[in-house]
């Protein structure tokens, strides 16, 4: 419902929904049930182990009779099947033998805690007992997009002195354990789960699906279940090795969100990544340019295949975005700010279609990507066709201004500075626009030479013209790159040098983030900038500016900064590297490697940063390392680890793998696998071999 409605606004919005909470286990002693707000707890720990994969806790608890029990629960999501979960419980009473009860149960009653706040989502819901193992099954229908989740659950339980077992339904279902306990004997349930959706499977084989599935995982047991999720892991944090040695606190920092954004990221190129992962219901699960820009080159250095799934599903939505396009009477597609499904769900345009520089985003991921990757076939498929389509979406957005000398501008726009939407030639998003076209006549020419039928053939699905081409060349010759001579920096847009200037400095807790605290009227006023948005451009597109041109970005822009966003500190972090602001850099570089675990912007609670986390590795790597691409040439600047005593990672690169360690006294490159590989170490050639080349 809009009040004050425009033409062209989204009609429908995209919640990612909580289904049926599958997690619940609860032990009552003598009537009283284990409530960890009122219960008695005599120890307490919690541990998120990320080499094996699990959560497990331990407690004591003292019932109001006496009776101490201690428990130990393990809490598993497979990473290698994306359906599977395990809860193992294990009770051993401490200072008695007799009996326990012990719930297994699903919850389907559950709601949205933010939006859809309290609705009915699911129209229909049902439960079944299974004959086998203390099994039961349920299954909710959600209405639209017309989709069944079903979650099967088996209960093997082992104890010394035996338990009966009997169904329980009320508003949750599952099983009532009668368990007979012996002192200091341990008593273990374990709960095998296995959810499935009618988008995995057709809709009449959801049920069947989920039972076959919860009986084989069963098979495996938790010793097997244990040992697939810690191979998993062993694969994973080998591909992604990164070590920060003398700092145990910023160690944990990037492993805990490296570990996050695994759990958080599609890797099937049908779900991608949003902002808040799956942690959180903020942003409703929606996803952003956020992908593109701040997490895919984590995964792209590190496993590639999920970073080309990632640019599958961007590719499943530019149908959507062609239409995305039209509501603004332009041609070409226009990504959707933020979606599940492809379409805009933002119902704010100031905040959200405005910002076309996310078009840029996904051109300049695919570029990246292919250099990394040398994946022909995804151009081909799929890369082409993204990249004709953006560049027709600028062709068409922008225009030659004679009052700009002919040059083509682009009006109206928001770059990612959020405080600044409607402005007109924002730096950002020009400079970007013209990779993007640039890059989609490289890739047309490539096309033309290597695979000229599949060119022709997308040229005529597509209908693009020679005449188009030409424009798009044009445009991009004659993008208006703002500069200010005086300053010697890049005007973020046309107006933004002549706002007021504010002492960023002097806000307060009561200021920041002025998101929350300020109307936008008052905010749009002032230099005052959220995130980085020129000093993100001088990182991306690096090799196009001068080190002096930097330089003085950097000194203008910093102190307007608020960082409002977590999508900055990152970025001004591994720019302060590249200019030897080795104070900025260094503490740039603990507030992205620490921001959810320290909760350094206090809204930890709507929901894990997941751009930032993926920048904890960006500024290790980019930033510390001064790593680049340049034209498919691996460069590295290192900086001197400073607080570290020394750091190392691991990235793929063109079917290598080559580990970087640099410490105080040298920097040794190493090539792990793959043919002979030459990077540029501070600019001279290096050739590697399989030997290790250490340079002090
Ligand atoms: C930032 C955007 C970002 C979004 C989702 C906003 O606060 O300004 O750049 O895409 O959050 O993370």
């Amino acid at each position: 419902m809009y009040e004050e409605g425009v033409p062209g606004e989204p009609q429908e919005g995209q919640t990612l929904v909580n289904i049926m909470d599958w997690t619940k286990v609860l032990p009552v002693v003598d009537d009283e049930p284990l409530d960890l707000l009122s219960s008695q707890i005599l120890s307490y720990s919690r541990i998120l182990d990320l080499r094996k994969g699990y959560l497990k806790r331990k407690l004591s608890w003292k019932t109001q009779t006496g009776k101490i029990l201690d428990l130990e629960i393990i809490r598993l999501l497979s990473f290698s099947d994306q359906h599977t979960a395990l809860i193992s419980y294990q009770i051993t009473p401490r200072n008695f033998s007799g009996g326990v009860t012990l719930y297994s149960l699903i919850n389907g009653e559950v709601t949205n805690k933010h939006h859809l706040q309290g609705e009915k989502i699911f129209t229909q819901q049902e439960g079944i007992f299974l004959p086998e193992e203390y099994g039961y099954l349920m299954t909710q229908q959600l209405a639209h997009p017309s989709t069944l989740t079903a979650c099967a659950v088996l209960n093997q339980l082992e104890g010394h002195q035996g338990f009966t077992g009997e169904e329980f339904h009320d508003d949750m279902m599952g099983y009532r354990f009668h368990l007979k306990l012996s002192r200091g004997e341990p008593f273990l349930l374990n709960k095998y789960c296995y959810l499935i959706t009618s988008q995995d499977v057709p809709g009449d084989l959801v049920n069947l699906q989920a039972i076959a599935g919860v009986k084989r995982i069963s098979r495996w047991g938790q010793l097997g279940l244990l040992n697939k999720q810690a191979e998993f892991l062993k694969a994973f944090w080998d591909r992604a090795h990164l070590e920060l040695e003398g700092d145990p606190s910023l160690q944990q920092g990037i492993h805990y969100n490296l570990f996050q954004l695994l759990q958080s990221t599609g890797r099937d190129g049908k779900r991608a990544v949003a902002a808040k992962g799956l942690s959180g219901e903020f942003y409703e699960g929606h996803t952003f340019w956020d992908m593109e820009i701040y997490i895919l080159p984590f995964f792209l250095y590190t496993w590639p295949q999920v970073a080309r799934d990632l640019l599958l599903f961007r590719y499943q939505l530019l149908e959507k975005s062609r239409e995305n396009a039209r509501r603004f009477r332009d041609s070409g597609a226009l990504f959707a700010w933020r979606t599940i499904n492809g379409q805009e769900a933002s119902s704010y345009f100031m905040g959200s279609s405005v910002q076309c520089h996310i078009n840029a985003a996904v051109a300049y991921a695919i570029k990246a990507y292919h250099e990394v990757t040398e994946d022909d076939e995804f151009l081909v498929k799929w890369g082409g066709e993204i990249l004709f389509e953006t560049a027709r979406y600028w062709a068409h957005r922008g225009y030659f201004s004679p009052r700009h000398g002919d040059s083509f501008v682009i009006h109206v726009v928001c770059g990612p500075d959020e405080y600044k939407p409607g402005v007109n030639n924002n730096c950002y998003t020009n400079y970007m626009a013209a990779f993007n076209l640039e890059y989609a006549l490289a890739v047309a020419s490539f096309l033309h030479t290597q695979y000229p039928e599949e060119y022709h053939r997308l040229r005529e699905k597509m209908g693009l013209t020679d005449q188009e081409l030409e424009k798009w060349q044009e445009a991009a010759q004659r993008m208006y790159r703002p500069f200010d001579e005086k300053k010697g920096i890049h005007p973020q847009d046309d107006s933004f040098l002549s706002k007021e200037i504010l002492d960023v400095d002097s806000f307060t807790w009561e200021d920041i983030p002025l998101v929350r605290n300020w109307h936008p009227l008052v905010i749009w006023r002032y230099q005052v900038i959220k995130q980085a948005d020129v000093i993100l451009l001088m990182f991306l597109l690096g090799e196009v500016f001068t080190l002096q041109e930097k330089k003085a970005n950097f000194d203008y822009y910093e102190p307007l900064t608020t960082h409002d966003s977590s999508l900055s500190p990152s970025i001004y972090s591994i720019l302060a590297s590249e200019l030897g602001y080795h104070h900025y850099a260094a503490a740039y570089l603990r507030q992205t490697l620490r921001l959810d675990l320290d909760n350094y912007n206090g809204n930890t609670y709507q929901g894990l940063h997941m751009a930032n986390m993926g920048s904890s590795w960006m500024v290790v790597t980019f930033g510390l390392a001064g790593m680049r691409n340049r034209h498919g040439t691996l460069c590295f600047n290192p900086s001197s680890p400073q607080d570290l005593s020394c750091y190392r990672f691991q990235v793929h690169f063109k079917g290598r793998t080559l580990q970087v360690t640099v410490r105080e006294k040298g920097v040794t490159y190493l090539l792990f696998s793959g043919e002979p590989l030459s990077i540029l170490h501070r600019g001279k050639r290096i050739c590697l071999t399989c030997d290790p080349v250490t340079i002090s």
